[in-house]
């Protein structure tokens, strides 16, 4: 029997409703005003009363109207058909409607169910499968796309019937299972599964350790992110934020691209439809939006969608981590995500805390996060959803909420800094406060051992030593003038800027600087750990300046020339 209810009470989007049954919690109900069905989200229940956060303008809505309880939460459709699309967060697809935005109370299927895709046996009638299990397979823009038993299974079944080669569309039947009691179940090329629960379909999630590409060089050689870790980059407006998510977006060794626009201004979500169908993909010679899937709202759209949309993204990078994998999933802004989280629990008049977000921001945060991974499934293949947020912290204050509590699950922390973006020393991450904890992990540092050089932690930590004591030195050139200071200071911050001009800083737009092969890092780096290990005598600082400025130049134009090329083995015997 289906709970009912009557609306009581209305504050902006939270709607008191009064209801004649039992009601559970993050239950999706329907409130019926006029000829609209306007979708809610159960946030709260005392007693017989539900307050319900609608996803829509409750403009209209009367005290007396009906509602319906649907008796399952949000979720999303899973299933073949998802790549390439635009989606807001509850998954309706932003490309089927005018403009940008739906009309109140419509909602439409987030898959294609006309199409006929090729579907290809996996399994075998008498198998025994699970939760998960590969049934079979189809294609997903040239991409391999697994038809998994659903998640929601409990416990062992047997394939009694699993379709043909051929030409089925989502709704068709592919499968049955039977359960030991004899209980059959019809699967078909989709599935539906609520959002704000992870999809726990594999055996063992243990830390990630191999080491992800991004071909961004602050990144790979300084503070590595690893095939399934987190990292975030917290910046104030202007800093490089977009341009580095773009970067890592089109140049990762990722499978499948998620972009989570939560809650950015409309222009800048606007910007991501207009500029990602034109990204190249460096890895394929196609188009980046290929393989990826956009999840878009902006801060015009009411919280609880916004809330939301996070939790679509990481239900879909979940489903394709099931496949085995490499799910890359990038969210900006995570704040807008929390500020969602703080309008929603301020007009439930909880108890708030620090600058008002929610008590339990930090384990909101932290469950999130939570959910990225690198994952080993039951048939011993590996998928892994990397994750990495952007965070804008008013005034570019890192102590506030959402940045620390942020800063204490996410295990990379890329800080753009204001500073470094108006020297244009791009990217802007602080080479001093950033950091990656898996250059501390022994698995990682075993894997890097073998993949790149047996002492790169120990180089990469001997050049993060070298920055360090260059921005000593500059802040007591800065003091007593350049005379103050032993010429030997000199040769120290001149060598942390060598560090600093060739290695950590990276043209975005330059076709053969802005992507960087883990084997030119390491040659790189090599070079200027060369360079650094040199023990030199000048009589004066000038002199230092301007050994220095030359060799920076001269590194500089191999970053910009192709690796190995005649003009790149010219400069190569110049330098040393
Ligand atoms: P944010 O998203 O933080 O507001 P953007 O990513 O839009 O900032 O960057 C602002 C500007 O900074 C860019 O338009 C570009 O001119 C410059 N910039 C940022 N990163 C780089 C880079 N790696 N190389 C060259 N220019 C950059
Ligand atoms: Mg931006």
């Amino acid at each position: 029997m289906m709970t009912k209810g009557t609306v009581k009470g209305i504050v902006s989007n939270l709607v008191t409703v009064e209801a004649d049954g039992p009601v559970l919690q993050n239950e999706i109900c329907h409130i019926l005003t006029g000829n609209t069905r306007l979708m809610a989200e159960v946030i709260k229940i005392n007693g017989n009363n539900a307050y319900v956060q609608v996803y829509e303008s409750t403009r209209g809505l009367k005290v007396g109207e009906a509602a319906e309880f649907s008796g399952h939460m949000l979720e999303v459709t899973l299933g073949p058909g998802m790549l390439s699309r635009n989606y807001d967060g509850l998954q309706n697809d932003l490309d089927k409607m005018e403009g940008t935005f739906l009309r109140r109370g419509e909602y439409t299927f987030p898959l294609d169910e006309q199409k006929k895709w090729n579907f290809r046996p996996l399994a075998h009638a008498g198998d025994t499968v699970k939760a998960g299990s590969w049934l079979g397979e189809t294609e997903e823009n040239a991409q391999p796309h697994k038809i998994m038993a659903p998640f929601a299974l409990d416990g062992s079944y047997t394939v009694t019937h699993i379709a043909g080669a051929g030409e089925y569309t989502v709704r068709d039947t592919i499968a049955v299972l039977t359960d030991a009691a004899g209980n059959d179940i019809n699967v078909c090329m989709m599935q539906q599964w609520p959002v704000r629960r992870a999809i726990t379909a594999y055996r063992e999630k243990p830390r990630p350790f191999r080491l992800l590409e991004t071909g961004v060089r602050i990144i790979d050689t300084f503070n590595p992110v690893t095939e399934g870790g987190t990292g975030f980059i917290p910046g104030p407006f202007g800093t490089g934020k977009t341009v580095l998510q773009h970067a890592i977006s089109k140049q990762a060794e990722a499978d499948i691209v998620i972009i989570a626009a939560c809650g950015e201004r409309a222009n800048e979500v606007v910007e991501i439809f207009a500029e990602f169908p034109h990204l190249e993909d460096s890895r394929t010679g196609r188009k980046l939006m290929e393989r990826t899937i956009i999840i878009a709202n902006t801060s015009n759209m009411p919280v609880a969608a916004r809330e939301a949309s996070v939790y679509t993204a990481m239900t879909i990078g979940e489903y394709y981590r099931s496949m085995g994998l490499k799910v890359l999933l990038m969210a900006d802004s995570t704040s807008r995500w929390a500020q969602a989280l703080r309008e929603m629990s301020n007009r439930l008049e909880e108890l708030p805390g620090p600058d008002a977000f929610p008590m339990d921001l930090s384990a909101i945060i932290s469950n999130f996060y939570g959910r990225a991974g690198y994952v080993v499934l039951d048939n011993g293949c590996t998928g892994s959803i990397t994750f990495i947020g952007t965070v804008s912290p008013a005034g570019g204050n890192l102590k506030e909420p959402v940045t620390e509590n942020t800063k204490k699950v996410a295990r990379c922390f890329f800080a753009l800094e204001q500073d470094r973006a108006d020297k244009k020393r791009y990217p802007a991450v602080n080479p001093i406060d950033s950091y990656s904890k898996y250059l501390e992990y022994p698995e990682f540092q075993e894997y890097i051992a073998q993949r790149i050089a047996p002492d790169w932690t120990e180089k990469v930590n001997e050049l993060k030593t070298r920055m360090q004591r260059g921005k000593e030195i500059a802040e007591q050139i800065n003091i007593l003038g350049d005379d103050g200071v032993p010429v030997d200071y000199h040769i120290t911050f001149w060598k942390s800027e060598l560090i600093d001009f060739v290695l950590l800083q990276q043209d975005a737009f330059d076709k053969t600087d802005a992507v960087t092969s883990i084997e030119r890092q390491q040659y790189m780096l090599e070079l200027v750990i060369r360079i650094c290990r040199t023990e030199f005598t000048f009589n004066t600082f000038a002199e230092v300046m301007d050994h220095f400025k030359k060799r920076i130049n001269i590194c500089k134009q191999m970053n910009y020339s192709e690796f190995g090329s005649e003009r790149f083995k010219t400069f190569e015997k110049e330098v040393v």
